[in-house]
């Protein structure tokens, strides 16, 4: 029996995720580094002090989550802590601003196969992954899934004329991040009765790939809230929405 406890972050081969993998290792977790170019992966485990080991998983794809999941039963019989975290910001050409991104997602324009592309990766990629780990976050003894989203799904704050994230708002992303927040709320239901807590964190604008780097934020700021709450103690919450300054409106 493996005596440290697992984490899986998905896409953490770069950016918050790579964070999240680093400051978990840093607790003592062994961190499986999911990342859809396994290289790539072993690559960003070797930045990591600590149990660091790369993990192939393209959150995508049928085969690879199962493989994944596979590997983890064979090598650990549990998993403590998911944190589903990779995502796209688009689907459109590499390069493009963020000021080109919004524009592009205007419900108006916006490409339909980019909208899918997007939510196959940000909505279903996060349901298949967490349907494949289930089974072994029930076996861990207090399971804890994080969802990595972001206060752009938030209805509440983009409705609200006098919100300055309703400029952010358009068909693609920000609904992508509303439909994992709804996820997030239904898993925490059906899992309400078990030890196992489901949250949804957000970062904040962080200074990464996604936003070509305009993001105001460390990733050392950006991990904060997803790793509180993958360590949340048996008295935690479960079926929330936050930052690192607190609750945010569905
Ligand atoms: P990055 O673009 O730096 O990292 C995204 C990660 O997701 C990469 O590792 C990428 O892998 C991976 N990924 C994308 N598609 C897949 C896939 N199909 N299978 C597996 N991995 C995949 O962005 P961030 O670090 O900023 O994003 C991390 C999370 O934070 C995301 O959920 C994002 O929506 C959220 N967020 C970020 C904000 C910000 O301002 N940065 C604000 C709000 C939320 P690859 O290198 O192969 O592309």
């Amino acid at each position: 029996m493996h005596d440290k406890q697992v984490a899986l972050v998905t896409g953490a081969n770069k950016g918050i995720g790579l964070r999240i993998a680093r400051d978990l290792a840093a607790r003592g977790f062994t961190v499986l580094v999911g990342s859809r170019d396994l290289a790539r992966g072993e690559a960003a485990a070797k930045t990591i002090t600590g149990d660091a080991r790369a993990l192939a998983l393209d959150v995508t794809d049928a085969t690879s989550i199962a493989a994944a999941a596979e590997r983890i039963r064979n090598e650990f019989g549990r998993l403590d802590v998911l944190v589903n975290n990779a995502a796209i910001g688009h689907a459109g050409k590499p390069g493009r601003s963020l000021d080109e991104i919004l524009k592009a997602a205007l419900p108006s324009v916006a490409s339909l196969d980019e909208v899918r592309a997007v939510f196959e990766t940000n909505v279903f990629g996060v349901l298949a992954v967490t349907q494949a780990m289930l089974p072994l976050l029930r076996e861990a003894p207090a399971g804890r899934i994080v969802n990595v989203s972001s206060s752009g799904g938030s209805l509440t704050r983009t409705s609200d004329p006098a919100n300055p994230y309703r400029a952010m708002f358009g068909v693609t992303y920000s609904p992508s991040k509303t439909a994992l927040n709804a996820i997030t709320v239904a898993f925490s239901r059906e899992l309400e009765s078990t030890p196992i807590k489901v949250n949804a964190a957000c970062p904040g604008f962080t200074a990464t790939d996604i936003n070509n780097f305009e993001g105001t934020r460390t990733v050392e700021e950006g991990a904060r809230e997803a790793v509180r709450l993958a360590l949340l103690g048996p008295d935690g919450p479960t079926g929330t929405f936050s930052d690192d300054a607190g609750i945010i409106p569905w």
